[in-house]
């Protein structure tokens, strides 16, 4: 179960919750997924991270989103020149006027938070601005994603802020590109299209701004709180037919223990979305089956191993099965809640996932309502053509592949179908790596 071209670690990693269970009657002891927490599991003292996101105060966060996502933008134009003729609604008035009366407060309060960014935002949403032009998409999409309710990591992970970082102090911005952070790449881009004079100052003093808070997130993220990360070492594991958990990269860590963090280990079911995201857990195990399996592939569709999980699939089945096996942290984890694993990792170990990026593909976008540009994947593959690649493999792997066996599974003993899977999958990859092999020679 190792992909030829991608090596034992592979950096893009796609991973997917698949309902292949088997009835909870038939669920023995002997399975252990890696969520397990062992007595020798590490203790770590971290706490929840407090207000990471790009602007602080959430108040100005909902109104700058209800400028920039209003479908009336170019509307406002219009009203404010004066041609009252325009067929709008009575519910369209309302939300025009309020647009007028929410802009120049919104204006204010960016500037308190700084000068550039009120500038900035002053220059492209003002409302003198919008008489003469309707604002630039590029614009649109960066101020919805400095808006974001999301974490500022999930815009730009570490290599994306040194990358950025780099980019501001060497002036060297006629050519540059930023394709780690695709809002800012294509405002550059934008500001250089309209015009010959480089960054406007307000631009360069916002992405200024934008990193020292960003690095401000990343600082606090990586010092929090305690941790007794153990030395790397294989961990003896328990035979795969038992344990249901069989991955091609061996055990080096145990799940660490979170103390200080209330909700640990509780299995998600369908409630504990913060709000935020709009898209909920599958109901696993309504029928009286198990939880299905959470696996892992590479991006040429080969399965690096799965394991079954007992209750419910949740963030934990993800960030588990990482931590204990990758030696560093996949540069890419694709995943159905790739916005929510995502806050989850960097919770308890920042360190470890700070160079990850977490996207979830177009297949699973649907759902994802409230969530930011900056956690689809999508909004990468819009500027990086690597990224069109990964997308297409993450729709054939996972459920799509498995769904064959589902219904064999579900009538099956808890050994029979770990066995069955294990079989099925390695059929799967030896397929894939033909396809593979030939296609190199
Ligand atoms: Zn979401
Ligand atoms: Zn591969």
């Amino acid at each position: 179960m190792i992909c030829p071209s991608c090596g034992p670690n592979p950096v893009d990693t796609i991973w997917d919750g698949v309902t292949l269970s088997f009835n909870r009657k038939h669920l023995r002891s002997t399975i252990q997924p890696p969520t397990t927490i062992h007595d020798t599991s590490p203790c770590n003292n971290r706490r929840y991270l407090v207000k990471p996101q790009l602007i602080p105060d959430k108040e100005l966060r909902r109104s700058l989103s209800t400028i920039v996502s209003s479908p009336h933008l170019k509307q406002l134009g219009a009203l404010l020149s004066k041609s009252d003729d325009l067929p709008l609604t009575e519910k369209e008035q309302k939300s025009v006027r309020k647009l007028i009366e929410l802009v120049p407060v919104v204006e204010e309060q960016l500037n308190e938070v700084n000068t550039s960014l009120g500038q900035f935002f002053g220059r492209i949403f003002g409302l003198r601005a919008i008489i003469s032009c309707p604002p630039a998409r590029a614009y649109i999409a960066l101020f919805q994603q400095i808006a974001a309710e999301e974490s500022v990591l999930q815009m730009a992970n570490r290599p994306a802020l040194i990358a950025l970082g780099g980019l501001l102090e060497s002036s060297s911005l006629i050519s540059a590109k930023i394709l780690e952070i695709p809002a800012i790449h294509l405002v550059i881009q934008e500001c250089w299209a309209s015009s010959d004079n480089g960054l406007p100052n307000d631009v360069l003093g916002t992405l200024k701004w934008f990193h020292s808070r960003a690095m401000e997130v990343l600082t606090k993220a990586l010092s929090n709180g305690q941790s007794s990360s153990p030395e790397l070492a294989t961990i003896p594991e328990c035979d795969w037919r038992e344990s249901g958990c069989y991955y091609s990269i061996p055990q080096i860590r145990n799940r660490p223990k979170y103390p200080s963090l209330k909700h640990d280990t509780r299995p998600e079911l369908g409630d504990d979305r913060g709000g935020k995201c709009s898209k909920f857990y599958n109901q696993y195990g309504k029928q009286r089956l198990t939880g299905g399996i959470m696996g892992v592939w590479c991006t040429h569709s080969i399965c690096y191993g799965f394991h079954f999980i007992p209750v419910g699939e949740g963030r934990n089945d993800v960030f588990s099965a990482i931590y204990t096996r990758w030696p560093t942290a996949p540069k890419r984890i694709i995943y159905d809640f790739a916005c929510a694993l995502s806050p989850y990792s960097l919770t308890r170990e920042a360190d470890f996932f700070a160079d990850t990026s977490f996207n979830i593909d177009t297949f699973h976008a649907k759902g994802h309502t409230k969530c930011s540009p900056a956690a689809f994947l999508k909004t990468y593959s819009e500027v990086d053509p690597r990224a069109i690649h990964i997308n297409s493999s993450a729709a054939e792997c996972g459920n799509s592949g498995i769904s064959r066996i589902r219904k064999a599974v579900s009538y099956m003993t808890q050994e029979r179908a770990i066995v069955y899977t294990r079989v099925f999958l390695s059929y799967w990859n030896r397929q894939r790596i033909r396809k593979l092999n030939e296609a190199m020679v």
